[in-house]
């Protein structure tokens, strides 16, 4: 079996790893003419640096990142909130908040595939793409005509696998431009801390960013006139953005020394209708766009990415009939539509110039922002780490008395034999319980129906989750199969349902 992927960008990228891995057949094709230099997204969430782990693909990437350590909102009068980031995440146990350029992130998952032994096809553009029963067909560019048993566009906003398969991409083109630049600046401004001034002209965002030691790499980026529709230069860029600084904001003592990338881009949110289409599917930016506030579209299309690897795996095997692919739309759109909600709710909330939100903006703000728990539910959203499927067709709402139920991430365990969950999965899947011999004896029970080096036995450290009667069955991305004090053919049942019908309901 043969899988096509369309777009060699994080999604495609990591796709094609997760593929490669389990010994599917991949071919990887993009238009561009190379890899990218400038980069996008600049934050990679704990989930995001958590998959890229799971797949190999992590490699120096938290040596080169910067940790965010503060979070600051302010109005143009005065602070309305200002948290520890990265307090808050480390006490939940979610590692940093990765600051690192989308470049270097593509760049690590290219290694790792080259390392699979994949080749990425450049200046590969796919001018049309169809399907009948049995494959796909995609037209090259370079007049290649390619067969393939599963076709899936990882290919970005304007993908034309989307439009081939005929799926609505529906939602809204939001008018706000915002104005940017990745710049050398001097400024007195803390190196670690997110900024952002909400004032009645419009907003002004500045993060800080790593560059090899340097402490005065910026991305700062601001809401643009709507008037003016033609690409701005990059001098214009830097002149709008000095005079938003100036007026919106308290930096007032920043200066350009250089810049190392200026552009515009237009705010839009898009949600597809379906991710597949018999032998079609989409994934990344082909299935949702949003506003880029909270960093979350890259990160959403790796983790569509991770999911939907090891179930094309499945299918692609003829262990899984093609009943499971649908898990993968049931599970990973309903996560889009939430990040589309909430970053479309924070981008008005913070861009309305209407009274009644300035005054919500000041005073709920500042008065609920205080609190630790409003802290902790931002840092748990915009982490991704409480991503749950328990209410898709894999998934359970059966209350445990504690810790995970089937569809919810399983936390990251410490393992007797040292190390820890996430760190030993490898795409495989793992069965965790308090003694050894269970372990290997459900592991090999679980064998039987997902291939013999698919599934991992794991004991962890302490025995609070699992519980000592307990046996946890984990999916390859780190989410729970099954919970059970029961014997190994209840897993049995639940993997043959899974495989069968593609839910375990
Ligand atoms: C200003 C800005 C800031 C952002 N900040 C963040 C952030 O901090 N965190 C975050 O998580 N996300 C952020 N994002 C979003 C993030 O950049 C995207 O979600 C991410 O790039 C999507 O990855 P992708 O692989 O799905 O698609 P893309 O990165 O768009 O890759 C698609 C690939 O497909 C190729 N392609 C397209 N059409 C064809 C074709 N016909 N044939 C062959 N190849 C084709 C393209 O060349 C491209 O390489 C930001 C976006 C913007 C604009």
């Amino acid at each position: 079996m043969s899988v096509t992927i369309v777009g060699a960008g994080p999604t495609g990228l990591t796709l094609a790893c997760g593929l490669l891995m389990r010994g599917v057949e991949v071919r990887i094709v993009d238009a561009a003419p190379g890899p990218t230099t400038t980069s996008r997204a600049i934050g990679l969430q704990p989930r995001g640096a958590e998959v890229l782990r799971r797949i190999g693909a992590l490699g120096t990437l938290p040596e080169e990142a910067l940790a965010m350590q503060r979070m600051c909102i302010n109005t143009d009068r005065r602070e309305v909130l200002s948290f520890d980031v990265d307090e808050i995440f480390h006490q939940a146990g979610y590692g940093p908040l990765m600051l690192v350029s989308q470049a270097p992130i593509e760049a690590s998952l290219r290694r790792r595939f080259a390392q699979l032994g994949g080749v990425i096809e450049w200046a590969t553009a796919v001018v049309a793409a169809s399907q009948d029963s049995t494959g796909t067909w995609v037209e090259l560019s370079s007049g290649e005509r390619l067969r393939s048993d599963w076709l899936v566009g990882c290919d970005g906003a304007h993908s034309i696998v989307r439009r081939s398969a005929d799926i609505e991409f529906r939602g809204t083109a939001r008018v706000e431009r915002f104005w940017m630049a990745d710049a050398y600046v001097n400024t007195s401004a803390d190196h670690g801390t997110y900024s952002m001034w909400m004032h009645n002209e419009g907003v002004v965002h500045a993060f800080p960013l790593p560059s090899a030691g340097r402490q005065d790499l910026w991305r700062l980026a601001a809401d643009a006139p709507l008037d003016r529709t033609s690409e701005p230069s990059e001098q214009e860029v830097l002149e709008f953005l000095g005079g938003a600084v100036t007026r919106r904001t308290q930096m007032t003592d920043l200066s350009f020394k250089s810049v190392q990338w200026a552009t515009s881009f237009r705010i839009r949110q898009r949600l597809a209708d379906r991710y597949r289409r018999g032998r079609m599917l989409i994934a990344g930016d082909a299935a949702h766009i949003h506003s880029p506030i909270g960093g979350q579209g890259m990160n959403t299309g790796i983790g569509d990415a991770e999911n939907l690897a090891w179930k094309l795996a499945l299918v692609s095997s003829g262990r899984a009939s093609e009943a499971l692919l649908d898990t993968y739309a049931a599970e990973r759109r309903p996560v889009a539509r939430a990040s589309v909600a909430a970053t479309g709710a924070a981008t008005r909330a913070t861009l309305s110039r209407n009274p009644l939100a300035d005054w919500l903006r000041t005073g709920v703000l500042s008065l609920l922002a205080g609190r630790r728990f409003v802290q902790d539910r931002i840092a748990s959203s915009v982490s991704q780490m409480s991503v749950s499927y328990r209410r898709g067709p894999l998934g359970s709402r059966r209350v445990v008395d504690r810790g995970p139920i089937p569809g919810d991430r399983v936390p990251n365990l410490r393992l007797g034999g040292g190390g820890a969950l996430h760190d030993v999965l490898d795409g495989r899947w793992a069965v965790v319980a308090t003694d050894a011999d269970t372990a290997e004896r459900y592991a090999d029970r679980a064998r039987t129906r997902l291939g013999q080096g698919a599934v991992v036995p794991l004991t962890p450290m302490e025995n609070r989750i699992p519980a000592s009667s307990e046996v946890m069955l984990v999916r390859p991305d780190g989410h729970l199969a099954v919970r059970t004090s029961r014997p190994p053919e209840v897993l049995d049942r639940w993997l043959q349902r899974m495989l069968e019908n593609g839910t375990t309901r």
